[in-house]
């Protein structure tokens, strides 16, 4: 070894050890029991468990169970169980190590949780949709058993998130889409908000760089226009508090580029339209035997003192909490410049569990203090045990349905006896039936919403009262599935559903031995899936339901098909031939390895038709950031890096992302429909069509127009080449006066 080496290895020593050292500085200066000695062990078997190995960055490993734990310690507020374990958490995956060694060493609250983190290891979602179920379904009940479990993953995750940029572009893609599908709506249902963003923010970062610095940017820019309205709004509202003799900080909280960026993409505005990217935050010291709660509302008046309130935005979440434990006073006010500015008011403590979630939580429970947040959890934990009782077989039914109940808001609903319920919004009288007993959901046929009749699928409004009516003649229809929003009644109809089905599959199969028996086909049973591709249904299963429920009988030209008839293989193999592969998963995997994942796919003018298809549900054009996938049939479809079907594969099917750029010289055209709003006036139309076609040459495919009440929406259809000519044409829309919303849209 050279002295080189030699000087690297002491220099790296020493920075895992002021790593290690800081970690215990956070950890004693926090309010949790003292157990160094356990920690330093963990630390101490770790790092040497795994000695010798280094990150995708080049760092000695142990730097990664360090920032973990770090995370959980520092910015989740942990105690030691978890930081043990957050030091532990790769080495039984990584390393030679089992759980019981783990066990045998730290007792077995640390090598349970370690071990529940082991079985969520690598991604939540692999290759098969069956693996993933699992995965995920083992991810949700390591949860329900221990919610650190969780909460160290999500460390975990962050971390990989901040040292993304040394991963393969597109295990980027997957690793952000599967961050920004399923953990930062957890993040965010266990409170952890600034995580949450952090984990939004990066995936944003990683899939549209440009957007990202384009957005990032124009903060900078108008940062200090920010500023003085910030100081002019403000001290005011100081002056009044200080003269109150309160004891506060205030913060100026600017939105994430991630939010702004959404927000623009969901409402179709420009940067400089999103007005709320200023917010002020008040953290107050609650005062000696004043009740916090009360005292939100006494700053809220000092400040209607010197603002105009916005009646509709006061929203109260002081006494009512959200689900996920959040609780602050929001309310928006006019400054004096003529912007609506909202303001966040909460005590120390608000803010603390604002900021660590759930974990703050346990504290202040542990120092004895009940509070209804609590309660929330355990409720939403259990849900989850519930649906996880039902088997799902379709791991995307099962996600989405998991997946509706993290970022829902609440309202809250009243049974005829006065009780409170929150529920998710947009929630049906059914949905409510459910949560409340699965027999009440199964059996309901209406409710009553303030005493009037109304359907199964009225959607509920925050202060109805409900109550829910049954028969014990009604039975579960799958139409329910089409309206139904909560993940509880989802997964509780399927679950009938398949009931159903299973009994008329019975019937099926008997029928179908019959028919074997009298045909004498007993050998050929085998041959079974023949019969179902006959009948142009999708599986055995399909078949022997279709059998059961009458809906298809066997006559001869099933037996033909049985008897392997010549003249029916002929007429099959069109429709067929091409999947003579399928159920040989060994060549699909073959094939899929010899398609490159090291490099970007170029679109060229010239490969894009021929070699690939352009997914409709999200028509990307030259300049879109997009991704390509390696569908089953063997295509490579190019969608938008952003859009909702991709989002799902990117969670789904990660393996079969790629990455993918464009490549093309404005050869090609493109169709985009472009919307535009604005004030119906004389000869607008005119003046749209004249512009392009005009003077900016631009071909129109079609145009719709409608207006009312003096304000009209219309949509162009125009012919360009990318990205940038359709930023071009809504520039210049949007010179026209009148025009107020001008955005391309999908
Ligand atoms: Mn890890």
């Amino acid at each position: 070894m050279d002295i080189d080496d030699e000087k690297r290895i002491l220099d790296e020593e020493s920075t895992i050890n002021a790593a290690f050292q800081e970690i215990l500085d956070i950890y004693l200066a926090s309010q949790h029991r003292r157990k160094v000695e356990l920690i330093t062990k963990a630390f101490n078997f770790a790092r040497q468990a795994h000695k010798g190995v280094r990150r995708n960055s080049g760092e000695p490993y142990i730097m990664h169970p360090l920032a973990v734990t770090r995370i959980v310690c520092a910015e989740i507020g942990l105690g030691s169980t978890s930081i043990c374990a957050a030091l532990l958490h790769d080495v039984v995956e990584d390393t030679d190590y089992t759980v019981e060694d783990i066990r045998n060493l730290f007792g077995d609250k640390i090598a349970r949780i370690v071990d529940g983190l082991t079985k969520i290891s690598g991604g939540v979602f692999g290759l098969q949709a069956s693996e993933q179920a699992e995965n995920f379904k083992k991810l949700l009940l390591t949860m329900s058993e221990d919610i650190r479990v969780i909460l160290i993953k999500i460390a975990d995750r962050l971390h990989n998130m901040r040292t993304l940029e040394f991963m393969p572009v597109n295990k980027q893609y997957k690793i952000a889409g599967e961050t920004l599908y399923i953990y930062a709506p957890i993040a965010y249902r266990l409170g952890l908000s600034r995580i949450k963003t952090e984990l939004e923010n990066l995936s944003f970062r990683y899939e549209h760089p440009e957007e990202y610095s384009r957005i990032e940017k124009k903060i900078e820019r108008t940062q200090q226009e920010r500023d003085v309205l910030y100081h002019e709004f403000t001290s005011p509202i100081c002056d009044g508090l200080d003269r109150m003799g309160y004891k506060y900080h205030i913060i100026g909280r600017v939105k994430s580029p991630y939010s702004i960026w959404n927000k623009m993409q969901k409402k179709h505005v420009a940067f400089e339209d999103i007005y709320d990217i200023l917010a002020v935050r008040i953290i107050f010291t609650p005062r000696e035997g004043e009740d916090e709660n009360n005292e939100c509302f006494k700053i809220y008046n000092t400040i209607t003192k010197l603002y105009n309130a916005h009646p509709d935005r006061l929203r109260d979440w002081v006494n009512k909490p959200r689900a996920n434990g959040y609780r602050a006073l929001h309310a928006t006010f006019m400054s004096k410049r003529g912007e609506w500015i909202e303001v966040q008011i909460r005590s120390e403590r608000m803010n603390e569990v604002a900021e660590q979630g759930i974990a703050a939580h346990w504290k202040y429970k542990a120092q004895g203090e009940e509070n209804s947040a609590d309660e929330q959890l355990d409720n939403w934990l259990h849900t989850i045990k519930e649906i996880l009782d039902d088997p799902q077989p379709n791991a995307l039914d099962f996600l989405d349905t998991i997946k509706l109940n993290l970022y829902a808001t609440e309202i809250f609903v009243f049974t005829p006896k006065g009780e409170i319920k929150t529920m998710p919004q947009n929630c049906t009288a059914l949905d409510l039936a459910y949560s409340i007993h699965t027999f009440l959901g199964n059996h309901c046929i209406g409710a009553k919403v303030n005493h009037k009749l109304v359907p199964l699928n009225h959607v509920l409004k925050s202060g109805d009262q409900v109550e829910i009516l049954t028969s014990n003649s009604q039975h579960i229809d799958a139409s329910w599935l089409t309206f139904v929003t909560t993940a509880k009644a989802r997964a509780k109809i399927q679950a009938a559903l398949r009931r159903q089905q299973r009994i008329l599959q019975r019937d099926g199969e008997e029928k179908l031995t019959e028919f074997l028996q009298k045909e004498d086909l007993m050998s050929h049973s085998n041959n079974i899936e023949k019969v179902w591709k006959l009948h142009k249904l999708k599986s055995r299963e399909e078949l022997l339901e279709a059998l059961g429920g009458g809906k298809i009988t066997l006559g001869n030209e099933d037996k033909d098909a049985l008897l392997g008839n010549k003249k029916f293989r002929f007429q099959l193999f069109p429709f067929f031939g091409k999947k003579e592969n399928d159920g040989n998963e060994e060549h699909k995997a073959e094939q899929f390895e010899s398609v490159d994942r090291k490099h970007p796919i170029k679109l060229t003018d010239e490969t894009l038709h021929s070699s690939y298809i352009i997914a409709d549900c999200c028509s990307p054009i030259p300049g879109d950031d997009i991704l390509g996938y390696y569908d089953e049939e063997k295509h490579i479809v190019i969608h938008k890096r952003n859009c909702p079907v991709a989002n799902t594969l990117k969670s789904s099917h990660g393996d079969r992302i790629l990455a993918a750029n464009w490549d093309t010289h404005r050869t090609l055209y493109f169709q985009v429909p472009i919307l535009m709003k604005g004030i119906d006036g004389f000869g607008v139309l005119n003046e749209i069509t004249t512009l392009l076609s005009q003077q900016l040459n631009i071909t129109i495919q079609k145009l719709t127009i409608e207006g009312h009440d003096g304000i009209f929406e219309g949509t162009v259809w125009v012919n360009v080449h990318d990205v940038e000519e359709v930023r071009n044409i809504c520039d210049s829309l949007k010179k026209i006066k009148n025009i107020q919303t001008i955005a391309r849209i999908d």
